[in-house]
């Protein structure tokens, strides 16, 4: 008989948090899967580019392997680029259904024998069901500042249809179209009725489907710890205003309660199922104020280096992409030969710290920042910049943020599991991202492949005594590329606070 499986993925989720409201008296089932399943530090990638990562990470979670081998390394990568098989292609081999809600790298969806909600960064509404795009036109019309949700009656009861719950949404309406000067209470009910509309629609996605494997996206913890991080945290930082604290100091745990209830249920819908709960990475906190990040002011830079009508330029946090317009008579390479020569003439530095060009010709920029000390002592405002025979003040090409994150990316995400039939309560040993798949293969006892690059936890079952060479047969992905286009993208970018408008 086969094996039901849910799979819960808490981007950013970490064991500092959960930990602590655990010890605080919260948390009544991520301490129940503490005690009775067996949970994990799980090593993810170098967090320290600031280039956002995470479609690297999922498609190692997804294949057992390293960047190298699957190809995913860049952002701007299509599910098409992916060079392995992923568990959902493994499990379909198999015979058995996979549904998806939110795995990264899934658009345009395919159908895994069961639902398929692609993830945040999907360039379009499409969804398996087709009813269930109305979870994707949600997704972009939050973004616009009250866009008149209550308006669209369309797209209200569509949702209401998925079995979104009558008051969350009328409560959700009320919420995007209420008048506050408030940023931080907004972002935070946002965040939280998002959530539980998702929770909702996959609920009963889950129900109608009942899939052989599941999976489940819960993005808050992430965005939740950006965030909010400093306000609840008195310890690293105490300089916080009184008033503020007590006015968002809640919010960070008011995230993981809804989480912990949120995995609670899911449990209850199956409990028959071995439940998987793991992160692409940790969260850490970054003390305000400990230094202050430059940014390039991308206009004014284009203009002065003469490549405006030549390429163009997208914020990703701190960094820029650089992308070639097409028919245009400059190619990436040189580009790149371009941007490694940028100095700042007078500490004799060069001015991007970082200029990477990816498989897609894509090129990552960031600017040299404060923290390694290499603008000790100078006068900002004098620094000169040289590009090609071009001189510019430094100050006229970057500009110094007050970012209001108060946390970033660990590089120490989670891992825990639960078998009603198995009763460990075990604290495994630190695993790495690559050793998820083959542990989930065991699970359901499928044989691992040879081209692994992680190994099985020891979660309480036996390896499957066979083995097979590589699952990559299973690839059967055409490499035609589907029309991108990146203004979804972008949008998903500026949601998360990555880019700036401009
Ligand atoms: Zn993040």
């Amino acid at each position: 008989m086969k094996k039901q499986i849910i799979i819960v993925g808490l981007d950013g989720g970490t064991f500092t948090l959960i930990d602590e409201f655990i010890e605080e008296g919260s948390l009544s089932f991520l301490k129940f899967l503490k005690e009775n399943g067996s949970h994990a530090r799980m090593l993810s990638i170098d967090q320290n580019t600031r280039v956002p990562i995470s479609p690297t990470i999922w498609t190692s979670l997804a294949t057992g392997k390293r960047a190298e081998k699957h190809n995913i390394k860049s952002f701007f990568n299509l599910q098409s680029d992916i060079k392995s098989a992923r568990f959902f292609e493994i499990f379909n081999h198999y015979g058995y259904s996979v549904g998806n809600f939110g795995w990264e790298l899934t658009w345009p969806p395919e159908d895994y024998g069961a639902f398929n909600i692609p993830c945040n960064m999907a360039r379009d509404n499409r969804t398996i069901p087709k009813e269930a795009s109305a979870v994707q036109e949600l997704r972009k019309r939050s973004r616009k500042k009250a866009s008149g949700f209550l308006s669209n009656l369309n797209l209200f009861f569509r949702l209401f249809s998925l079995k979104a719950d009558f008051i969350t949404l009328v409560k959700t309406a009320l919420d995007v179209s209420k008048k506050s000067n408030d940023k931080r209470k907004k972002q935070f009910m946002n965040l939280m009725n998002g959530s539980r509309i998702h929770f909702m629609v996959f609920k009963n996605l889950y129900k109608k489907y009942n899939p052989d494997a599941a999976f489940y996206f819960i993005p808050i913890t992430d965005s939740g710890a950006h965030y909010f991080w400093k306000y609840y945290d008195k310890k690293n930082f105490p300089d916080i205003d009184a008033k503020k604290r007590s006015a968002y100091g809640s919010y960070l745990k008011k995230i993981y309660e809804e989480v912990d209830r949120q995995l609670q249920e899911i449990h209850k819908m199956n409990e028959d199922a071995d439940l998987f709960v793991i992160s692409d990475h940790g969260m850490k906190p970054i003390m305000e104020g400990s230094f202050e990040t430059i940014s390039l002011r991308a206009k004014k830079f284009l203009e002065i280096s003469e490549l405006e009508s030549k390429v163009e330029l997208y914020h990703v946090g701190l960094n820029c992409v650089i992308n070639v317009r097409e028919n245009s008579p400059i190619d990436s390479k040189f580009l790149y030969n371009y941007f490694k020569n940028v100095v700042i003439t007078s500490i004799k530095k060069p001015f991007f710290e970082i200029v990477e060009m990816d498989n897609t010709g894509r090129i990552f920029l960031k600017v040299l920042q404060r923290d390694k000390g290499d603008y000790e002592g100078k006068d900002f405002s004098n620094l000169q910049v040289r590009m090609g025979s071009t001189v510019a003040a430094m100050s006229e090409l970057v500009e110094l943020n007050d970012l209001e994150r108060s946390a970033d990316h660990d590089e120490w995400g989670i891992f825990m599991h639960y078998s009603k039939n198995l009763k460990s309560g075990k604290n495994l040993p630190d695993c790495e991202i690559y050793d998820f798949l083959p542990t989930l293969l065991k699970c359901a006892a499928l044989p691992a492949a040879d081209d692994f690059d992680g190994k099985s936890l020891d979660i309480g079952y036996k390896d499957c005594t066979e083995r097979v060479p590589t699952y990559d047969f299973l690839v059967k992905r055409n490499n035609l590329r589907e029309e991108s286009d990146d203004s979804f993208v972008r949008d998903e970018l500026k949601r998360l606070g990555y880019m700036k408008d401009e």
